[in-house]
């Protein structure tokens, strides 16, 4: 602790200084401002804890000292030291209201020791606090954080012996949201607490951003992987009851990331980086609640990342094209539509399957410009077929849920559909149960306004997600696709036979058509056709193909009836 004395006696000056000295615990560092203010001058009096006023002599002095005080606006405590009370304190102390008396013949150790407890942290300290702690949990803040790593990492000479845990509080911002911020912030309150409860007293738990929390762990003699993980385990436990939060016992899940120095001298940028990779892996894996880094996820970052450039590249330099796969109404045995799937033409690589860039094309945003170039490509495919006479054909495309979250998708449909002429019921958009499921609201809307474009819409893989029937009873649904899944074992298994039949007599009493996908064998399309399925559309009919091969498959009337004969001819 820091005290300033203003006295002008040498006496008094090492009487305190042996009563401090004397005192147990905490140390005393005792600054003299003696005979002249030049101390106060050079060292502002907020830098102390505490001042004390002994004897000052001169009465002009006094009272400059107490000018310079009121200069500077001191808040720090003065305790004055007397010889009678009260006529000898300080009037301007004691108004102060912040001061203590002291007799000077009854000054020992423990009533100075009370009137130290009086201090307070000088306005400079208070300030560096400030400046590092997160004020909601009172752990340190980011940058202490980043020194506190920068430092560890700087002595630590072998690998594996620091380790950074990074805990990420999954959905965070749904109880903002459905709560409120108040709710949010004691809810990060109480999760603060409960990490804090599963580390060991040497760990320091920082809040590094809104709902992210870390540990630095450091072992000089080997390497933190097993303390760590016990942590983890911990964390994982105390992470199982539910936080009583707005009067509602809210259940949060948290990723956690660890990673470790693999080598000395690693930056606290790259262990960030690598821990954060780990989390993010924990969390994007279903089940999988932590991870430790290893290289092989920088490998497959750095690998989709420059997936996600060429895609760019390949959608600028028009590198996809649409094939399409034809349906067949199996009561007609007509080809009434088909679905656009697209493909990419890669300069290298030759033509590449959905599977092979869909899913970075989806988390990387770029499913919306190429999606737009998808449906650009259906309706001018569908203003041909029109031309060319085919006007009741219709196209259907596949929707992500990403695409809904651009706010002009419907708007932007809308001035495709127009620029081609597309009129009502010739195209289809295909949206999997999940994307109709997991964003709520807003594609509730934007499904309707699609459907009041004339759009009709269908779900995707149906029997694979977990619908509720409510909410598609609500919503613009017009057609089910049955599965593949499903459809590639009814005359093989009997509980997906049954499956489809409930699928396809359910389907109907919702007023919705059923399209069965997947149909490879003769056996698979006949049970189809005698259980009431409308349209069929897989591998026994034809492959996806090209927009010219589908004109082509148009102009025989009877490509199915040979398709189906030349299957009999076989048997
Ligand atoms: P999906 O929408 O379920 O498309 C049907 C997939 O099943 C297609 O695979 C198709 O070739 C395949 N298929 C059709 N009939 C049969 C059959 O009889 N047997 C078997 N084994 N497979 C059959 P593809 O073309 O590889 O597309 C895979 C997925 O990629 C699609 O699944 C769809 O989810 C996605 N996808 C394709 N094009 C687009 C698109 O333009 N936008 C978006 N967002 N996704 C697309
Ligand atoms: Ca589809
Ligand atoms: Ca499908």
């Amino acid at each position: 602790m820091r005290i300033l004395l203003i006295a002008d006696q040498n006496a008094e000056y090492k009487q305190l200084e042996r009563l401090l000295g004397s005192m147990e615990g905490v140390r005393h560092q005792l600054t003299w401002c003696q005979s002249d203010i030049s101390v106060l001058e050079a060292t502002p009096a907020s830098a102390f804890h505490l001042i004390l006023w002994g004897r000052v002599s001169e009465a002009p002095l006094s009272r400059r000292i107490l000018q310079e005080l009121n200069r500077q606006n001191v808040k720090t405590p003065i305790i004055v030291i007397t010889d009678r009370l009260p006529a000898g304190a300080d009037a301007g102390a004691c108004a102060r209201g912040e001061s203590d008396i002291l007799l000077r013949e009854q000054l020992t150790a423990p009533l100075l020791a009370r009137a130290l407890a009086l201090a307070v942290p000088p306005a400079a300290e208070r300030v560096h606090h400030a400046r590092n702690v997160d004020p909601l949990t009172g752990l340190i803040n980011r940058s202490e954080f980043r020194d506190q790593l920068d430092r560890v990492l700087a002595n630590a000479t072998t690998p594996e012996s620091v380790g950074l845990l990074l805990v990420d509080v999954d959905q965070f911002k749904k109880v903002n949201a459905s709560y409120g911020q108040g709710a949010g912030d004691a809810l990060i309150q109480l999760i603060a607490e409960r990490i804090a409860t599963c580390l060991s007293a040497h760990h320091s738990l920082a809040r590094i951003g809104g709902n992210e929390f870390a540990v630095v762990y450091q072992n000089a003699l080997g390497s933190v992987e097993s303390e760590c993980r016990i942590n983890l385990e911990r964390i994982l436990q105390a992470m199982a009851k539910p936080f009583p939060v707005a009067q509602h016992a809210i259940r949060m899940n948290v990723s956690m990331g660890v990673a470790m120095n693999k080598e000395p001298g690693m930056s606290v940028d790259v262990m960030l980086a690598n821990a954060d990779m780990a989390m993010r892996i924990a969390k994007r894996d279903k089940g999988s609640n932590y991870q430790f880094y290893t290289k092989d996820m920088t490998d497959a970052a750095q690998k989709i990342l420059r997936l996600e450039a060429e895609i760019r590249r390949a959608i600028r330099n028009e590198e996809f094209v649409l094939h399409y796969q034809p349906r067949i109404d199996i009561t007609s045995n007509r080809i009434v539509g088909a679905e656009g799937l697209v493909r990419w033409q890669h300069p290298n690589r030759g033509l590449l399957s959905p599977a092979e860039f869909i899913a970075v094309a989806e988390e990387s945003g770029l499913i919306v410009p190429l999606g737009y170039w998808v449906v650009h490509q259906a309706c001018k495919d569908l203003n041909e077929l029109t031309l060319k006479g085919y006007d009741d054909i219709q196209l259907a495309v596949n929707v992500s849920f990403k695409q809904f979250q651009d706010k002009k998708f419907v708007q932007t449909v809308a001035n495709i559909m127009n620029k081609h002429k597309i009129t009502e019921g010739r195209l289809e958009f295909e949206l999997t149960e999940t994307t109709m499921m997991i964003e709520g609201q807003a594609v509730d809307q934007s499904l309707q306004r699609l459907s009041e474009l004339g759009i009709d819409i269908s779900l995707d893989d149906f029997g694979t997600g977990y619908s509720s029937f409510v909410h598609i009873q609500r919503l613009p649904i017009s057609v089910l696709k049955i599965d593949r899944s499903f459809v590639g074992s009814v005359t093989t298994n009997e509980d997906d036979a049954t499956i489809v039949k409930a699928i396809i007599s359910l389907a109907h009493s919702l007023n919705m058509q059923v399209i069965a996908e997947g149909a490879e064998t003769a056996e698979q399309v006949d049970f189809l056709a005698r259980n009431h399925c409308d349209q069929v559309q897989g591998y026994f009919f034809s492959r996806p193909v090209t927009f010219a091969n589908i004109k082509e498959l148009l102009t025989q009337d009877d490509f199915v009836d040979r398709r189906i004969a030349s299957v009999l001819a076989l048997h």
